[in-house]
């Protein structure tokens, strides 16, 4: 053993967690190591090259907003970016990339590199060291010892890794990297409740055995959004995806094969993600379905293999290649490489606070893939706040912690500590109460001002925040009086657009409240319109025409936060209140809630107990 050094801040892991939790504590001035097994394995995507789409964009959008890096690399490394459900409303409308995988890591790496007071060290860790219920550091394979105030683990799917094809198996992390042998034992020690999850990917093939003429081309947008209010907004080259499609075929082919599905022969114990189903399950799952979607997605721009989105298998190697034939398009395809299960550990988030700081170590906190999510978006957002949070601890401040009214990185956090998982946790919009209020356009606004107080961001940057937000504010203000004329060039639009032309002047704003009225449609009769930046036309156009229903969402928001707020004192004796079911006793007593809005969200905590609860807050 030996002692390699003292800092501020340990972070274990180079995924997308880690890089966001280094980044994020040395932003805020502490002296941070980040410790990953390999350089070459920084920011590596194991799985599909997409950063975004719903929920997942609008978290890049909000790790942007708070200093974070992922928005602007994949800004700068994107192969295709799109915005879709643009025939929706505000709260689902989502950027995805598709990212030029080598670029995207190569780019990460290099601005770690570069911010200062960050260290980047490739090591092996295999224990961590503790005293008395507070953390001292971290060990090496290699006898290294690392001394800090605060450690964040973020080990993803490497913890005890497990790769299986067939009735194959190896020991070891995605893309044939290392397992993370030793750590699981060292946290279980320390009293952490760990769990078992799974995951899986598809085989990748060569492009040039595709035959894309019998697919559907998807291109990218023309001029594409950015995430990051840092990246410039210009017309790229861009590469395409392909829409194609299974056969009856390839289900035949599924279930002569079942028996030696690894996932149906009882070789993975690990519980998968349901939201993304392997081709077996789907199979099995939507037995009616005669076809499944399938996308073909290029890995980078300096390489031919494409990724195949929705054929998730861990089926043996020969039953992939036959399967792929039987795919549209596919009949002469080359194989790179298979497409495997990933059984690994992970810990379980119930026993973390909404810091993310381990409830058996002060001073440990935990982010990405090990507190059971999944998604590199959900990583990176867990590990800015961990990082953020093993900061704060540091310097002395308040936690992080950020609500479900104010981000989905909120939900995200509420969901795992307060919920819990059973199955690898994914984003959706649909978990979010308040999602009308946090969109894509308005993340900077929401955030802003929290992420200047911690550090995360710089003056100025926010002081360019609060000016759009008073713009936007003078707009909306003023195309509430501005009148649009009653004249041909107005009408010809509106009838263009199937739109009733007008008998009479109208105020710009109630033309744009007509749901068949966009923004652009208007913009050429506004003066207002020639300076403004795409962005922020987008919040105006949301700001007025969903302005009644942001109303309302506000007004539950007001409801959510007074419960919120309402706080339990952390020495009740749930077991004394009369009235409370025994599930609701046992849950309330085992996870301490700090509010009567948390308390809420406990599973096994009926409305009734919520109520009897009240009712014993106010009795005293
Ligand atoms: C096969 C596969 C399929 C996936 N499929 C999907 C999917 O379909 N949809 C989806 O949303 N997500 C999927 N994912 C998940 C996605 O990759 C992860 O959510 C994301 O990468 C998690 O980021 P992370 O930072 O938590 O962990 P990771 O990206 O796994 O990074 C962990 C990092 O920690 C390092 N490390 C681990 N242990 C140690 C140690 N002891 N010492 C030092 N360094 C260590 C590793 O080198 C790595 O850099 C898949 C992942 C895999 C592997």
């Amino acid at each position: 053993m030996y002692v390699a050094g003292s800092y501020d801040c340990v972070v274990v892991g180079g995924g997308h967690a880690g890089c966001e939790a280094a980044h994020a504590a040395a932003r805020m001035g502490c002296r941070v190591v980040l410790l990953t097994h390999s350089l070459d394995a920084i920011a590596l995507m194991p799985c599909n090259p997409a950063i975004g789409g719903p929920a997942k964009g609008h978290v890049v959008a909000e790790i942007d907003a708070l200093g974070g890096l992922m928005g602007f690399v994949a800004d700068q490394t994107f192969l295709q970016m799109r915005m879709l459900n643009t025939g929706k409303g505000p709260a689902v409308r989502a950027l995805r990339a598709q990212a030029d995988k080598k670029q995207y890591q190569a780019l990460m790496k290099k601005l770690l590199e570069s911010t200062p007071g960050l260290r980047i060290i490739q090591a092996l860790v295999t224990e961590v060291l503790s005293d008395n219920g507070q953390i001292r550091g971290v060990r090496t394979h290699y006898g290294a010892e690392f001394y800090a105030a605060t450690v964040v683990i973020t080990a993803g799917t490497y913890l005890e890794g497990r790769v299986v094809v067939g009735q194959a198996s190896l020991q070891s992390g995605p893309n044939s990297l290392l397992a993370s042998t030793g750590l699981s034992a060292s946290l279980g020690r320390l009293g952490i409740e760990m769990g078992r999850f799974k995951t899986g990917t598809p085989p990748r093939i060569h492009r040039r055995s595709v035959d894309f003429s019998q697919m559907e081309e998807q291109p990218g947008d023309d001029i594409p959004a950015r995430f990051s209010a840092r990246s410039t907004r210009e017309r790229r080259a861009q590469l395409s995806c392909y829409l194609t499609y299974t056969t009856e075929r390839t289900i035949a082919i599924i279930r002569d094969n079942l028996h030696r599905s690894p996932l149906y022969s009882g070789m993975i114990e690990g519980r998968g993600p349901r939201y993304c189903p392997s081709i077996e399950d789907k199979v099995v799952r939507f037995a009616d379905k005669e076809r499944h979607q399938l996308f073909l997605e290029p890995e980078g721009f300096d390489t031919d293999e494409m990724y195949v989105q929705g054929f998730s298998t861990s089926l043996p190697e020969d039953v992939q290649v036959e399967l792929l034939r039987s795919v549209v398009g596919l009949a002469e395809v080359e194989m790179m490489r298979p497409g495997y299960a990933i059984e690994y550990d992970f810990v379980l988030p119930t026993g973390l606070s909404l810091a993310l700081e381990s409830k058996n170590c002060a001073g440990l906190f935990f982010a990405g893939q090990i507190n059971g999510s999944s998604g590199y978006e959900e990583a990176a957002g867990q590990g800015l706040l961990a990082g953020a949070n093993a900061a704060a601890r540091v310097l002395g401040r308040p936690p992080l912690v950020l609500l479900r009214s104010e981000a989905y990185l909120g939900v995200l956090v509420d969901d795992l500590v307060m919920k819990g998982v059973t199955e690898p946790y994914r984003l959706m919009t649909s978990r979010a109460e308040h999602r009308l209020l946090l969109r894509l356009d308005n993340a900077r606004s929401r955030l802003g001002e929290v992420a200047a107080q911690y550090g995360l961001i710089a003056a100025e940057d926010y002081q360019a925040i609060k000016e759009e937000d008073e713009e936007l504010a003078r707009l909306v203000a003023g195309l509430s009086s501005r009148t649009v004329p009653n004249c041909d060039a107005v009408n010809q639009v509106l009838q263009g657009v199937g739109s009733a032309p007008l008998t009479q002047a109208q105020t710009a704003a109630a033309l744009l409240r007509r749901p068949e009225v966009r923004w652009e449609h208007l913009a050429p009769f506004l003066p207002e319109a020639s300076s403004m930046s795409p962005s922020l036309a987008m919040r105006l156009e949301v700001e007025i025409k969903y302005a009644g229903y942001i109303a309302k969402e506000r007004e539950q928001v007001e409801r959510f936060l007074r419960l919120e707020n309402r706080l339990i004192a952390q020495n009740i004796n749930f077991g004394n209140i009369r009235g409370l079911s025994n599930e609701a006793k046992e849950n309330l007593t085992l996870r301490r809630p700090h509010s009567v809005g948390q308390a809420m969200r406990i599973s096994g905590v009926s409305p009734a107990d919520v109520a009897v609860l009240l009712v014993y807050l106010e009795g005293r």
